[in-house]
C-alpha cells in the first residue's frame, strides 16, 4: 500500500509518501516546511499567518514529495490527512487541499489524529506489535498511553500542566538561551553540575502516571532572580549548573512515572514487552538514557524512532491512515477539521457503534 501523507496542524508544512507492506514499511518521500521565521517576530506561533502559509505551502510540498518518491497521484492507494487535534485554521487547510486531491484523482481519503501519527510511528520504523507503551513527549503534549491497535489507545496519565519541551523552550529564554530551548539547555547542562540547584520533583510522592512541570520553571526563575540578585549577573557556570540540575529534575520525574506506567503495562503480560519514545524531547540524551535504563531494568525493550520522524512530520500521516486503511474503520466523519480530539476517542464513530 502507498499513502500520500499531508500534515498542517500546527506550524509545520509536510507532506510525505510512505509504501507499506505486511510486515515493513518504507518512506519514500518526506518533505517539511518549516514557518518558524514568519511566526519569530511574535514571539509564538500566530493561528491565523499559521493557516495562510499552510494554504500557501501545501500544494508545493505535496507535489515535492511526489517528485522525491518517483509517483503521480494516480500510483497511490489512499491520501491521509491530519484531521485533529491542532490550530484549526491550519487543519481545514490540509484537510481542504486533500479532500481537492482526492476528489480530482479518485484516490480513497482516509482522516487521522495527529497524536496517533505520533503515537504509531514505532510501528513504521520498527515494526514494533501491539501492545505497547508509548511515552509522547513534545513541545505540547506529556503522556503516557498503551499502544493496543492502531485506534485504540488507553492513557494511563500525562502532565496536568505544562509539557517538557515547553518547560525547556521557557527555561532557554530565562536564560538568555537559544530557542528551541531543548537542544541548547542540554548542550549548556553538559558542563554544569545537576546537584547544584534541589529542583522539585513534582507528584513523585501521589500515585500514578501523572506529572507536572509548571513549578519546575517557577523553581527555576526564582534561583535565576536569586543569582542576578546576589551577584549582579549570572555566571557562566550558574547558567550551566541550572540547566544540569532542571534537565536532571525533568530526566527524574519521568524516569519515575515511567517505572509505573511500566507496572501497569506488564500487569497485561504482553509477549515482547516495549516502550516506545515519540516526540522533540525524546532526542534529550540524558533523558533517553535514564529511560533505556528503567527499561533495562524492567526487562523491557527500548526504542525511539529517528528524530526527524518524532517531530511532526507527515510520514507518520501516511503511515498512521494506512493502517487506519487496514483495519477498514476510517469514516468520513474522520474528515471532519477538529482543533480537539483526545487520542482515546481516536475513532469517535465506531465508539458510537459499540466497539
Ligand atoms: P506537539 O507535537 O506536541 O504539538 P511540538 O510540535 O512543539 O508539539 P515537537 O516538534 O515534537 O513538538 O518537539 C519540539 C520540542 O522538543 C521543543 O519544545 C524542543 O525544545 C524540544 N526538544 C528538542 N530537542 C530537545 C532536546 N535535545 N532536549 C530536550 N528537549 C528537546
Ligand atoms: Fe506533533
Amino acid at each position: 500500500l502507498t499513502f500520500l501523507g499531508i500534515e498542517s496542524s500546527c506550524d509545520d508544512t509536510a507532506a510525505a509518501v510512505v509504501r507499506a507492506w505486511p510486515d515493513r514499511a518504507e518512506v519514500l518521500a518526506s518533505v517539511v516546511a518549516g514557518q518558524v521565521a514568519l511566526h519569530a517576530p511574535y514571539g509564538g506561533v500566530v493561528p491565523e499567518i499559521a493557516a495562510r502559509a499552510h494554504a500557501e505551502k501545501l500544494d508545493t510540498c505535496v507535489e515535492a514529495a511526489l517528485a522525491e518518491a518517483g509517483l503521480a497521484l494516480a500510483d497511490l492507494d489512499g491520501i491521509a490527512v491530519t484531521a485533529g487535534p491542532g490550530l484549526i485554521g491550519g487543519v481545514m487547510s490540509g484537510v481542504m487541499c486533500a479532500r481537492g486531491l482526492a476528489a480530482g484523482s479518485g484516490v480513497p481519503l482516509v482522516g487521522v489524529n495527529h497524536l496517533a501519527g505520533h503515537a504509531l510511528t514505532p510501528r513504521l520504523t520498527d515494526a514494533l506489535a501491539f501492545p505497547y507503551l508509548i511515552l509522547l513527549v513534545s513541545g505540547g503534549h506529556c503522556q503516557f498511553l498503551i499502544a493496543r491497535g492502531p485506534e485504540s489507545f488507553q492513557r494511563l496519565g500525562g502532565t496536568i500542566d505544562d509539557a517538557p519541551g515547553e518547560a525547556f523552550d521557557k527555561t532557554a529564554k530565562l536564560l538568555g538561551l537559544a530557542q528551541p530551548g531543548g537542544p541548547s539547555v542540554e548542550a549548556e547542562a553538559l558542563a554544569g553540575n545537576p546537584k547544584a540547584f534541589p529542583f522539585p520533583r513534582p507528584l513523585l510522592d501521589r500515585p500514578g502516571c501523572d506529572m507536572s512541570f509548571s513549578g519546575l520553571k517557577t523553581a527555576l526563575l526564582r534561583a535565576r532572580d536569586a543569582e542576578v540578585a546576589a551577584h549582579g549577573g549570572l555566571y557562566r557556570q550558574t547558567r550551566a549548573d541550572l540547566c544540569a540540575a532542571f534537565q536532571q529534575a525533568v530526566a527524574d520525574v519521568l524516569a519515575e512515572k515511567t517505572r509505573r506506567a511500566l507496572k501497569a503495562y506488564l500487569a497485561e503480560a504482553p509477549e515482547v514487552p516495549a516502550l516506545a519514545v515519540a516526540g522533540g524531547v525524546a532526542a534529550n540524551r540524558q533523558i533517553r538514557s535514564s529511560l533505556e535504563a528503567v527499561c533495562a531494568e524492567a526487562g523491557v525493550r527500548f526504542t525511539a524512532p529517528p528524530l526527524k520522524l518524532c517531530t511532526d512530520n507527515a510520514a507518520m500521516i501516511a503511515f498512521a491512515g494506512i493502517e487506519r486503511f487496514r483495519a477498514g474503520t476510517a469514516t468520513a466523519a474522520d474528515l471532519v477539521a477538529r482543533p480537539r480530539w483526545p487520542l482515546d476517542q481516536t475513532a469517535p464513530a465506531m465508539l458510537g457503534a459499540g466497539k
